[in-house]
């Protein structure tokens, strides 16, 4: 079925892997909506589908472009992000040691930190990027999962995937890179060693804030890629058909999006470098970026939609600058069309390292001037 050996990712994007529907010839794959198969007089299933926990064919074409995107063997869909990270940890046995970074998205941090109370995992986190800490944290035939986030959701902390890979290895410890904000378009982690990909495919995958949606990405079938397709089958951690086929459909324009966003990102960050309100910007496209060099070594076409910047005066002036932006909407979430700013310490509670005075911007394919201007408008009152 796959017509695609050697093609570019905007091609395999804009046709979906030129796949047609073997019944119709329809081009745009039918939406299936049957939670059910018909069995064949021996029992068996001739259509190759049973019931719609196990498998529904509206996923099947999306995992596989995300699977060839990812260069994976296979691909999973999940009803969400968290669906998606949190059946890797399902795969753990009781007391496994987990090892994640200090700056990652809150709630999988919020997840680990409740599965290590409970007694489920032993975890340690280690400082984003700092690889002798992590070196020292691994604990040879206990440490399992060593989680990694790159670009971190939302200070843009940057980790050598490569780097990290060699220190899992060494104890045989599984790496999972969250790619949310690089997005296949622009880091494969895969291919740096990473041995997981885990998506909020809610973000710029399916790119619209239309869907609820995530995946897994594995670089090799085995044992542990059986137990999560196990365990997804069992808990219903599916994704509905509808969600299925629309970030499909989004995910036809990913390049054009990814690359638009990310060039609107860099001259947005290079410009509030420049504003006397802005204490620090911190984007990895920067040189000012204390990993840019890792970033650029790693990424290829630019360096994500996520910009952060920190207020010269403080809190009060974040949430001004939060309040009087006008085309960019207050909206939590990342990665859609459309550009959204959130004041996030508030969001992410008690014990979070994101400082006060930091605003995440997600930068979307808007014209990138209208957008510095009404950044320029909403910090002239706070500089
Ligand atoms: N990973 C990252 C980096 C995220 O930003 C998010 C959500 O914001 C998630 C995972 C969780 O995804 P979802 O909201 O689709 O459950």
């Amino acid at each position: 079925m796959d017509k695609t050996p050697n093609l570019k990712a905007s091609t395999l994007t804009a046709q979906a892997l030129g796949w047609t529907d073997p019944s119709t010839r329809a081009v745009v794959p039918p939406l299936v909506l049957s939670a059910l198969y018909e069995r064949a007089s021996d029992g068996s299933y001739p259509g190759g589908h049973t019931y719609t926990r196990d498998q529904n064919p509206t996923y099947v074409q999306a995992e596989a472009l995300l699977a060839k995107l990812e260069k994976g063997q296979s691909a999973l869909l999940f009803s969400s992000g968290m669906a998606a990270a949190t059946t890797v940890f399902e795969t753990l046995e009781l007391g496994d040691h987990v090892v994640a970074p200090e700056e990652m998205y809150w709630t999988i941090r919020a997840w680990l930190q409740n599965l290590a109370l409970r007694g489920r995992i032993s975890l340690d986190f280690f400082p984003n990027g700092d690889l002798n800490a992590l070196h020292a944290s691994m604990r040879p035939e206990k440490t399992k999962i060593v989680w990694v986030e790159t670009p971190a959701n939302p200070t843009c902390a940057i980790t050598d995937i490569s780097a990290v890979a060699e220190i899992a290895h060494s104890v045989s410890a599984l790496v999972v890179a969250d790619g949310t904000v690089a997005t296949p378009i622009l880091c494969q982690p895969l291919e740096l060693g990473a041995d997981l990909v885990v998506h909020s495919a809610t973000k710029q995958l399916n790119g619209h804030s239309d869907v609820l949606a995530g995946a897994l990405v594995t670089r090799q079938e085995g044992e542990f890629w059986e137990r999560i397709k196990k365990d997804r089958a069992y808990r219903g951690a599916v994704l509905g058909p509808f969600e299925a086929w629309l970030l499909l459909r989004g995910m036809r324009t990913l390049v054009l999006r990814v690359s638009r966003s990310s060039k609107n990102a860099q001259k947005i960050a290079e410009e509030l470098e420049r504003q006397p309100g802005v204490a620090h910007v911190m984007y990895p496209g920067l040189r000012s970026h204390p990993d840019h060099q890792v970033a650029a070594r790693q990424m290829h076409g630019g360096f994500g939609m996520i910009v952060s910047l920190r207020l010269t005066k403080g809190e009060a002036a974040a949430k001004h600058v939060a309040a009087n932006l006008r085309l960019f909407r207050n909206a939590t979430s990342l990665g859609g069309v459309e550009s959204l700013v959130e004041h996030r310490a508030p969001v992410e509670g008690a014990g979070t390292k994101v400082p006060v005075d930091l605003l995440r911007l997600s930068i979307g394919i808007e014209d990138v001037d209208d957008l510095i201007s009404d950044l320029k408008q909403a910090l002239a009152d706070v500089s």
